[in-house]
């Protein structure tokens, strides 16, 4: 494998001390976070070949899932490149958007399957919609999204299969399955949709 290094220069006082790199999300070496990804996919590409597949996912599936840091679908399903579309938010919460991107994967990319992951310890636990009323108390307007918090994550998972059973825009409805994965074991416990 070759490296290749890019000597970058700016004009804008970089962090270097460690600490402060930190705080401002750069790295050791001054540089910001974005140019460690920028680097990395230098790395990634060096090694990439084209794996000459289509747009298609090969398993037929799109995985909902919250997306939260400590979740790797792909790892914790056993999926590769490809399997899969993975539509991701805070909550794994069905909105009016990923129903977009669900009817899109179904209708013009060939997906049948839907599986939604919520899992323990959600950020979204601990807010409330009084959320909103902050924001607008802030911002002076108030958004139009819902927090979609919740205090029950079983049930929270049995509202978004429903969401995506009785939406009028997919084709296949038949093959929704909903779980919890848990932070702590990596295990999904799957939640009878009743
Ligand atoms: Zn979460």
């Amino acid at each position: 494998m070759t490296t290749t290094v890019i000597v970058m220069t700016t004009s804008a006082s970089l962090p270097t001390d460690p600490e402060d790199a930190i705080r401002t999300g750069g790295t050791r070496d001054g540089g910001t976070v974005t140019d460690r990804l920028v680097e990395a996919n230098e790395r990634y590409a060096a090694e990439f070949t084209d794996p000459g597949m289509d747009a298609r996912p090969v398993l037929g599936v799109a995985v909902v899932a919250c997306m939260d840091a400590r979740l790797d679908l792909h790892d914790a399903l056993g999926l590769e490149l490809g399997d899969c579309h993975t539509i991701r938010n805070a909550g794994g919460v069905v909105t009016d958007d990923v129903i977009r991107s669900l009817t899109i994967s179904q209708r013009a990319l060939g997906t049948r399957s839907v599986v939604l992951i919520h899992h323990t310890g959600c950020g979204l636990e601990s807010l409330t919609e009084e959320f909103r009323q902050d924001l607008e108390n802030e911002v002076g307007q108030r958004p139009t999204w819902a927090v979609e918090s919740f205090r029950d994550v079983d049930q929270d998972v049995r509202q978004s299969m429903q969401r995506v059973r009785t939406s009028p825009f997919l084709l296949h409805t038949d093959d929704v399955r909903g779980f919890v994965f848990d932070v702590k074991t990596g295990l999904l416990r799957e939640i009878d949709p009743a």
